[in-house]
């Protein structure tokens, strides 16, 4: 015990020139240089008094102080969160439209939509409480497309409030194809559920990928939603190109974009004009959501469980729960094995990873 105290007293030594890094400061109240019980989050640290405070942001877990926001269905954002949150829909519209043009700045003009009218709108989570969906708070968008006997599309987009706009970026990106696909698609040419949802997070990862958002890609490419299609259609996109994928919906007939040789029997959804995309079951993901350092005292809270090293304990998730034994707490992460998973998993602060 007393050389744990020593490396931690010998660590703050070494970095008091670059106070930063040991001189810890409250970000959620201001309060510092701390001493005693410290909490590590993603955004910093966090004094023991702000830890007990009630709420907490919807996004990023941190206790919720003065300065906040909250979403008409009563979540928290953080003061952080608070500045590049989405709350409303003319924004929402603004990342719509902004998305839009930087696809067709990749893509070209054949991506643009023949009915380019698009209602663009947010809900909150109540919204899918009221259809009766109570996993609601999973789901970031759904669109859908009326034809009318003229042959007329009225498209309607809606997503979740309270994300960034990065996030609600690659969500518009992948509502938007979904729209494309709605009028793209010949109606004998039936498509998979999950390569259709998986053309739509390529789109959207294409997206992240031109900004140079790498951690959204991460996110993106391990999201099991699509079943692992989404990997085989960024390596099969990388080999073809963009255009061989969209010229598939068009004019294929396999259900599959992998099969292109096989000529499976499709069963037809003729005479379908609507098409709605809400996802139906999504993935289960575990959380570091802080570390607590007091003394020669570590802890960290997974999924909202705090586990010291040596620890083995039941984590509930969405739907069901999960046992994890902590081997290991570092200064930026944890390393956990979780019950049936051969392979460790390393968690930094306010990482999140999917479960298999
Ligand atoms: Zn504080
Ligand atoms: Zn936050």
């Amino acid at each position: 015990m007393r050389r744990l105290a020593l490396i931690l007293f010998l660590f703050a030594a070494t970095f008091v020139a670059t106070a930063a890094e040991t001189n810890y400061v409250c970000v959620v109240c201001g309060k510092g240089p701390l001493t005693g019980r410290i909490w590590l989050h993603q955004r910093g640290a966090v004094c023991n008094e702000c830890y007990q405070l009630p709420n907490r942001c919807s996004l990023c877990g941190l206790p919720i102080g003065k300065d906040f926001a909250k979403t008409p269905d009563g979540r928290f954002l953080c003061a952080f969160d608070k500045a590049t949150a989405v709350l409303d829909a003319a924004e929402a519209r603004e990342v719509f439209t902004e998305a839009r043009r930087e696809l067709l700045g990749l893509f070209g003009r054949s991506f643009a939509l023949n009915n380019p009218e698009v209602t663009v709108n947010l809900f909150d989570v109540d919204y899918w409480s009221e259809n009766g969906r109570s996993d609601g708070l999973h789901k970031f968008g759904f669109s859908s497309t009326r034809k009318s006997a003229r042959g007329e599309a009225t498209h309607l987009v809606v997503m979740l409030s309270g994300r960034s706009r990065a996030e609600l970026s690659a969500t518009a990106a992948h509502e938007y194809t979904h729209l494309w696909i709605n009028e793209n698609r010949p109606a004998d040419h039936a498509i998979d559920a999950d390569t259709l949802e998986a053309i739509c997070e390529l789109v959207a990862y294409k997206l992240v990928e031109a900004r140079g958002q790498t951690e959204l890609q991460q996110l993106i490419l391990a999201n099991p939603y699509t079943h692992g299609e989404i990997t085989k259609l960024v390596a099969l996109e990388k080999e073809n190109g963009i255009a061989y994928v969209l010229n598939w919906v068009k004019n294929g007939t396999t259900m599959r974009l992998e099969s292109r040789t096989s000529a499976l029997a499709a069963p037809l959804t003729r005479g379908t004009f609507t098409t709605t995309n809400a996802p139906a079951a999504l993935p289960e993901t575990l959380k570091l959501g802080g570390l607590m350092l007091d003394g020669q005292d570590r802890q960290a809270v997974v999924g909202g469980v705090s586990f010291s090293v040596g620890d083995t304990k039941w984590v509930k998730l969405r739907s069901r729960a999960v046992r994890i034994h902590c081997r290991d707490i570092t200064r930026t992460g944890v390393v956990l094995e979780l019950d049936g998973q051969r392979e460790p998993i390393t968690l930094k602060i306010g990482q999140e990873k999917y479960v298999p």
